[in-house]
C-alpha cells in the first residue's frame, strides 16, 4: 500500500458504515413484502406498526445472507448473537426503537480487498450486524403536511462497518464500489442505490501525520459513489479550513447536499448510552449451528478473488487484468465464454477493458446490456488474430456489431471492405512500385536513415488503401530492400 497524500499537510480518516438491504421477500420480523415501490402504508402489518401485543419472529432468510456474507469477507459468524433495542423517537419509527444488534453482532471482523488504480488495498470490518429499516417520512405533496409512509419499515438490512481504515476518497469510493459488487455478486442485496438498497455513511476525521485520529463528523446517507467521494472531498477542506482558523472540529452528524456539493451539519451526533441500547426480551439470542454455516458455505458461488486467481491460473492474465474481469459475475462469464471461443485471453480482456468498457460507461449499461455478445466479441477477436482484419478495422466492425448495423462478423468485413490485402502477390507488386517511385527514401535507408523505412512502410499502406498487413509490408520491405 502506497503513503496517502496529505492534503494542505493533514491526512485524512475514514471509516464507512453501509447499509445494505438484503434482498428476502418479507421482512426482518415481519410476514409484511418488502417489495418496492407499493402504495404507502400497503405493505405494514401489525408488527410493523407497533400495535401492542404483536411479537417479531427472525426471518431466516435474513441471516442466511449475513452468514453468506460473513463467509464471503472472511469473517466470524457468530454462533450465538443479540438483538438489541436502540431507542429512539421518531414519526415514522412507531415502536419508539430500532431492533439492531450492539455489543454481539452476528458477523465479526473480515476484510475487503479492491484496487485503487493499480494499488492493492485492504480494508478491516469491524463488524456486520442484522437491523431492521425505519418507515419514510414524506415530505412532498402533502399541502404543506408531512406524510408517514411504512412500507419501509422493519425491512432487513446488514449495516457493515469498516475501521477507521481508508486514508482517501478515492480509496473510500473504491472501497465502497467493491462493496457494492460484492454483495450482488452474493445476491444477498439487489445493489440498487437510487432505491435506496446500498447507502453509506462516512465518518470523516484529518489529522497531522503521527498524531492521534481527530474528532469524526459523520456524513449520513450517500447513496451514489460519486457523491460519496464529493462529499467527503468538502468535508475534508471543511475540517482543514476550522482548524486552521483556530478552531476544534466537533462530533457531530451531517447531510450532503448534492445540489451545492456542501455539507451541513443536521444535529450533533449522539453517542451510544443516549440510545439506552438492551436486548430486546422479545427476541432471544441468535444461535446459528456450525452445520448451517458448513450448508451456506457449501452453496457459495465461487468469489471475486478466488475467480481472479483461476484467471490468473487458467488463462495467463496479469493480476490487475484479472481483477478488472471480475468487477461482477456477469463480467467474468462474459470474459471466460470469449476467451474461451476465441482461445485469446489476453486480447479478449483488452477488448473488455478498452472498447467494451468505454461503450459500457458511456451509455451507462451493465454487461448483461452489451449489444455485442461474447461470441460475437470472440468471431472479431479471432479475424484480428488471423490476419484478416487490422486494429483499426475490428474497431470499426465492432463499432457496425455495437450499433445493430450488423449481427455476423465475417459479413461485416465483406460489406464494408475491411479485409487486409493478405495475398502476397498483389502487396508484393505494391511494395515493387512504392521502391521505384520513391528512390530517395530507399537511398536514405541505404545510408543508414531508420525513418526512411517508415516512410516507406506508409507509403505503401496509402497505395494499398490502408488494406494491407502492415506487418506483412515490413517484412516484405525488409526482405527487399535487404537483398
Ligand atoms: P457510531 O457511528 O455507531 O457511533 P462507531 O464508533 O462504531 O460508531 O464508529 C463508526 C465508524 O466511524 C466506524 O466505521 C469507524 O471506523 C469510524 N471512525 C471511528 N473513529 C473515527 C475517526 N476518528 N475518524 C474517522 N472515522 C472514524
Ligand atoms: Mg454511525
Amino acid at each position: 500500500m502506497s503513503k496517502p497524500a496529505l492534503i494542505r499537510g493533514y491526512e485524512v480518516v475514514i471509516g464507512l458504515e453501509t447499509h445494505a438491504q438484503l434482498s428476502t421477500q418479507s421482512k426482518a420480523f415481519s410476514g409484511a413484502s418488502t417489495r418496492f415501490g407499493a402504495a404507502p402504508n400497503t405493505q405494514a402489518c401489525a408488527v410493523d406498526l407497533a400495535l401492542p401485543g404483536t411479537l417479531p419472529v427472525l426471518n431466516r432468510g435474513a441471516v442466511e445472507r449475513a452468514i453468506r456474507f460473513g463467509l464471503a469477507v472472511g469473517a466470524t459468524v457468530a454462533p450465538l448473537s443479540i438483538f438489541a433495542r436502540k431507542n429512539y423517537f421518531y414519526p415514522d419509527l412507531p415502536k419508539g426503537y430500532q431492533i439492531s444488534q450492539y455489543e454481539t453482532p452476528v458477523v465479526q471482523g473480515g476484510e475487503v480487498e479492491f484496487y485503487v488504480g493499480e494499488a492493492r488495498h485492504v480494508v478491516h470490518l469491524t463488524r456486520a450486524h442484522l437491523e431492521e429499516d425505519a418507515g419514510k417520512s414524506l415530505h412532498e405533496d402533502y399541502h404543506g403536511l408531512t406524510g408517514i409512509d411504512l412500507n419501509r419499515a422493519g425491512t432487513p438490512l446488514l449495516e457493515i462497518v469498516t475501521e477507521p481504515d481508508m486514508r482517501s476518497s478515492a480509496e473510500a469510493a473504491a472501497y465502497a464500489k467493491a462493496l457494492h459488487a460484492l454483495v450482488v455478486w452474493l445476491d444477498i442485496c439487489d445493489g440498487n442505490m437510487q432505491e435506496g438498497s446500498f447507502r453509506c455513511d462516512a465518518n470523516v476525521s484529518v489529522r497531522r501525520p503521527g498524531a492521534p485520529f481527530g474528532t469524526r463528523r459523520e456524513i449520513k446517507n450517500l447513496n451514489s459513489f460519486k457523491f460519496l467521494q464529493q462529499a467527503i472531498d468538502f468535508e475534508v477542506q471543511w475540517q482543514i479550513d476550522l482548524i486552521e482558523d483556530g478552531g476544534s472540529v466537533q462530533q457531530a452528524t451531517v447531510l450532503f447536499d448534492p445540489a451545492t456539493g456542501e455539507t451541513r451539519a443536521m444535529r450533533t451526533k449522539e453517542d451510544a448510552h443516549d440510545y439506552r441500547y438492551f436486548p430486546d426480551p422479545d427476541l432471544p439470542p441468535l444461535v446459528i449451528a456450525p452445520e448451517w454455516v458448513e450448508r451456506v458455505k457449501g452453496e457459495m458461488p465461487e468469489l471475486p478473488r478466488a475467480m481472479g486467481e483461476r484467471f490468473q491460473r487458467e488463462y495467463g492474465l496479469p493480476a490487475y487484468d484479472a481483477t478488472m474481469m471480475t468487477q461482477s459475475k456477469a463480467f467474468g462469464a462474459f470474459f471466460e465464454a470469449t476467451a474461451r471461443a476465441c482461445g485469446q485471453p489476453k486480447l479478449a480482456a483488452n477488448w473488455l477493458m478498452g472498447e467494451v468498457s468505454r461503450r459500457l460507461n458511456a451509455e451507462d449499461k451493465s454487461i448483461d446490456a452489451s449489444p455485442v455478445s461474447a461470441a460475437q466479441l470472440a468471431a472479431l477477436i479471432g479475424r484480428i488474430s488471423d490476419g484478416t482484419i487490422s486494429n483499426n478495422g475490428a474497431r470499426q466492425v465492432f463499432e457496425a456489431l455495437w450499433s445493430g448495423a450488423g449481427s455476423e462478423v465475417d459479413a461485416v468485413i465483406e460489406a464494408r471492405g475491411l479485409r487486409q490485402m493478405s495475398d502476397t502477390g498483389e502487396l508484393s507488386a505494391i511494395v515493387d512500385a512504392v521502391l521505384a517511385a520513391n528512390a530517395k527514401s530507399v537511398e536514405e535507408f541505404r545510408a543508414g536513415k531508420e525513418k526512411a523505412f517508415n516512410a516507406l512502410v506508409g507509403q505503401a499502406m496509402k497505395a494499398s488503401k490502408g488494406k494491407a498487413n502492415p506487418a506483412q509490408v515490413n517484412e516484405l520491405l525488409k526482405k527487399k530492400l535487404g537483398g
